[in-house]
């Protein structure tokens, strides 16, 4: 697996201390996997890190001490924790968490647990330390959601190889297969292009399951006529990538063909309302804004899209406006999907989605197949 190289965690490192400074914190406490994957280079199942002012402190216990010091030679400033053999791993970040802050800690209340959050207290109280917990929120998540020169060259050769994967899939080919089945199918691409496995489970949606979007793969077998979701995505180094297709089996009738075209409208509606300082909301708005000229308001059950990086779901999301959500300004550098479908239950739906990346020039696609196959 490939990771970014020094100098971009080291950027990442200073961003995200320019952000501490501006909130007043003198450290982060970081127990998000995918953002201590961001700023280290190191997936783990279980890890802590503690970003200071001076330092990083990367906590991990006995099974990931030879991955951390592989990263280590990468950022020779961090400095690596283990958890004692005999010891608990909570009872180590405390200990870290009060050496490196004598002030204002703060820890990321998305990730972090009720009960971890009255253990970290409890102990920082019982050590009489001026310390004090403050609950953070999208600290890391807003760094990530633009994508730096690396993360971006990763994602468009991850999109490239997508792309092929979705080129290998012949409609006519897959008649007469239960969904589950082109499911395997699907995924035995994604290993052959080179991801490392699927970044979710492949959706095969056949016939009346289409008009659900969140169906999976079932034992439906595809038949003439039927209108076909097929949502897939793979992890390449670490990165995620998102395509939905959906094709006919046999010649379409005239009312999929233009539940496909009003579809591939509303996307293509979307990709030209994306701008560097734009509404993400806007982006969502376009493709809503098409489906309801085309009578198929009430048929978008869902949000536009939503941004791709270390998780399938990040920021930015593009969603409808809410007033209880902030709207992100579109930045250069975000990465996005973009998804917009129609659902008649009982009938049969239909989703395109690519992923595409906010330029200054507007948008480019990171992904390449023709929409209508
Ligand atoms: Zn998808
Ligand atoms: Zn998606």
């Amino acid at each position: 697996m490939r990771v970014a190289p020094p100098d971009n965690h080291l950027a990442r490192h200073a961003r995200l201390r320019a952000e501490l400074s501006a909130a007043s914190l003198d450290t982060l406490l970081v127990t998000s996997l995918p953002n201590i994957a961001y700023l280290t280079g190191l997936f783990a199942s279980t890890a802590a890190l503690i970003v200071g002012s001076n330092g990083l402190h990367l906590i991990v216990d006995g099974r990931y001490l030879g991955s951390a010091q592989l990263r280590q030679r990468d950022l020779p400033g961090m400095q690596i924790v283990l958890v004692p053999p005999a010891g608990s791993f909570e009872e180590t970040v405390a200990g870290e968490l009060l050496a490196a802050s004598n002030g204002r800690a703060g820890f990321e209340a998305d990730h972090l647990t009720v009960r971890q959050h009255q253990d970290l207290a409890g102990r920082l109280a019982r050590s009489g330390a001026t310390t004090h917990l403050e609950g953070t929120q999208g600290l890391v998540e807003r760094l990530r959601a633009v994508k730096d020169d690396w993360e971006l060259a990763t994602l468009k050769d991850a999109a490239t190889r997508l792309s092929d994967a979705a080129k290998c899939i012949i409609p006519k080919a897959l008649a007469g297969m239960a969904e589950r089945e082109v499911a395997g199918i699907i995924e035995a691409q994604l290993r052959r292009v080179g991801f490392d496995k699927p970044a979710f489970d492949t959706i095969v949606a056949a016939g009346p399951n289409s008009a659900v979007p969140h169906y999976r793969a079932g034992g439906r077998r595809l038949s003439e006529g039927d209108l076909v979701v097929m949502d897939f995505g793979g992890m390449l180094d670490g990165y995620a990538v998102d395509l939905t297709r959906t094709i006919t089996v046999g010649r379409p009738r005239e009312r999929e063909r233009q539940l496909l075209e009003q579809v591939a409208a509303a996307q293509a509606a979307a990709f030209a309302a994306i701008g560097i300082g734009k509404a993400a909301t806007a982006v969502d708005a376009a493709a809503r804004r098409a489906l309801e000229g085309a009578g198929l308001g009430d048929a978008f059950s869902h949000g536009t899209g939503h941004g791709l990086g270390l998780e399938i779901h990040e920021r930015p999301r593009v969603g409808r406006w809410r007033a209880d959500l902030a709207d992100e300004a579109l930045q250069a550098g975000m990465v996005f999907t973009l998804e917009p479908g129609a659902y008649l239950a009982g009938w049969g739906g239909a989703r395109i989605e690519d992923d595409v990346v906010v330029t200054s020039g507007g948008a480019e696609w990171l992904t390449d197949v023709p929409r209508l196959l």
